[in-house]
């Protein structure tokens, strides 16, 4: 059977370099061919014996799952449509910003949690991904991008784990695929530019900061128990004081670092100045609260079966206020690539028919394709405050 070496964290490699007979530095320099140099084929990789790299053309391979689609946004964000097999498809959206640019990456197709205002959720689960399917995200658009910016400098800066799924209920791949993230000899990105995003999986957040304490995001989305157990069902398994433990164990893990709370704006549900009220008593508990933490607005993309509508401007900034009068720093996130529907589960929403995935795709409203050249991650108006 043939390997996929997008497959492997360095140690992976190397213990598939030993089965091989092959010496430990050989899989450093595989994995900088793959990873920092975006390499698929094993000739290109000049400074292997040939007989090594014909050893590894018949037990290996490097290979990321075929784009469905790629759709760009007039504002330069740009999406991307995985084909992961049987039906499913995954997506990873570029978004560039004035000092970065940040990839989020789908770590399963659809996902378990069943939040009430997610599509991915309304999608139900069908896998976890593999580590190759998550790092591929990453090692096709950051090679993508720079070839077409022409450029052989890095552009992908940060990485955040929000596309679909729950990336704390895939644990086994998210590690390796986090692992290949941050190694010096791939992507080198500092574990603060690498957020993870969970609904609050509390045992895994424990795990997460033993393994490997990267920036966490917790989308928490209500006050209390009661209005969070309807929006976050996950939140019946561990409810808020134990969310809220987990985190400042979390921060035991990460000195110095915050917790960032996500916090989808849904209108006359979660919006209420009042109940920004009860999420400053939450935060700001004495002894059970959290005391480094920020929040991130973010205003609800609405999709037809959600019956939710997206909170108005006014009611954001009101909501917004009370946070900041608390002294608990709070942005308000852009809405980036709207007219590609680039947030949350949106179009691979819409393709989840199992039967013809090209076909439905073919079927979307047309978007705009601009050419890849005229995308620039530098320089752009729209810089995000988070
Ligand atoms: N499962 C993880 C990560 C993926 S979702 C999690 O829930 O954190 C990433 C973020 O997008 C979460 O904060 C989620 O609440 C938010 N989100 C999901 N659907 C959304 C929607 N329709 N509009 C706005 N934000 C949404
Ligand atoms: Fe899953 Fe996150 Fe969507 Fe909830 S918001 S259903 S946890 S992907």
């Amino acid at each position: 059977m043939t390997a996929n070496l997008l497959d492997y964290d360095l140690e992976g490699l190397a213990a598939f370099c030993e089965r091989l007979g092959e010496k430990r530095f050989r899989a450093t320099q595989l994995f900088r061919w793959i990873h920092q140099k975006g390499a698929s084929q094993f000739d290109e990789m000049s400074d292997l014996a040939k007989s090594l790299r014909e050893k590894l053309k018949t037990s290996a391979a490097i290979k990321a799952p075929p784009i469905l689609a790629q759709h760009i946004s007039s504002d330069g964000t740009i999406k991307w449509l995985f084909d992961v097999g049987g039906g499913d498809a995954v997506e990873a959206v570029f978004i560039p910003e004035e000092d970065r640019g940040t990839l989020c990456v789908s770590s399963q197709a659809g996902c378990a949690v069943n939040c009430r205002f997610c599509s991915t959720g309304h999608q139900g689960f069908s896998r976890n991904l593999t580590v190759g399917e998550i790092i591929s995200q990453l090692w096709f658009a950051e090679h993508f991008l720079r070839k077409h910016l022409k450029t052989s400098e890095r552009v992908i800066s940060n990485v955040v784990m929000m596309g679909m799924g729950e990336p704390l209920q895939n644990y086994t791949a998210l590690v390796p695929a986090l692992r290949v993230m941050l190694d010096d000899h791939a992507y080198g990105l500092s574990r603060r530019r690498v957020t993870v995003s969970t609904s609050g999986v509390v045992p895994m957040i424990d795990r997460l900061g033993q393994d490997c304490p990267v920036a966490l995001a917790v989308s928490l989305h209500a006050p209390n128990d009661a209005l969070r157990n309807d929006l976050v069902p996950l939140n019946r398994k561990y409810p808020i004081a134990e969310l809220m433990q987990a985190c400042r164990r979390y921060l035991a893990f990460a000195p110095r670092d915050f917790i960032t709370f996500e916090y989808c704006m849904l209108n006359e549900v979660n919006d209420a100045p009042e109940q920004a009220t009860e999420l400053v008593k939450l935060i700001r508990q004495e002894g059970a609260g959290v005391a480094w933490c920020k929040f991130n607005l973010i205003p609800f993309n609405p999709f037809p079966a959600s019956g939710l509508i997206r909170s108005s401007q006014d009611r954001v900034l009101a909501f917004a206020r009370v946070l900041s009068d608390a002294g608990i720093v709070t942005t308000i996130r852009k809405t980036r690539g709207d007219d590609i529907d680039a947030a949350c589960g949106q179009l691979a929403g819409d393709v989840k028919d199992r039967t013809d995935v090209q076909k439905r795709i073919s079927r979307q409203r047309t978007v705009m394709l601009k050419p890849v050249s005229e995308i620039t991650p530098r320089g752009r108006e729209n810089a995000s405050n988070d």
